[in-house]
């Protein structure tokens, strides 16, 4: 999962394939953990390469393996 703390400590949900954000900031990590583990907030985690990654519910709709040509590296 990537956390970024921000300049109050908060933590934001990044999705990796886009770099989205979810609409929530969290002052704890395991609140954005719970948030990610709710299933109507759309988010989910999977492996990618080995890696696991956050993804989304944009990218998750719009086709699985298509999405990854955004990346910048
Ligand atoms: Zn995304």
């Amino acid at each position: 999962m990537r956390l970024i703390d921000k300049k109050q400590g908060r933590f934001i949900l990044i999705c990796d394939i886009c770099g989205e954000e979810a609409p929530e900031k969290f002052y704890d990590f395991h609140d954005a953990v719970d948030y990610k583990k709710q299933k109507e907030n759309g988010w989910k985690s999977q492996k990618i390469k080995g890696v696991w990654c956050d993804i989304c519910p944009e990218c998750q709709e719009g086709g699985e393996n298509e999405t990854r040509g955004k990346s910048k590296n």
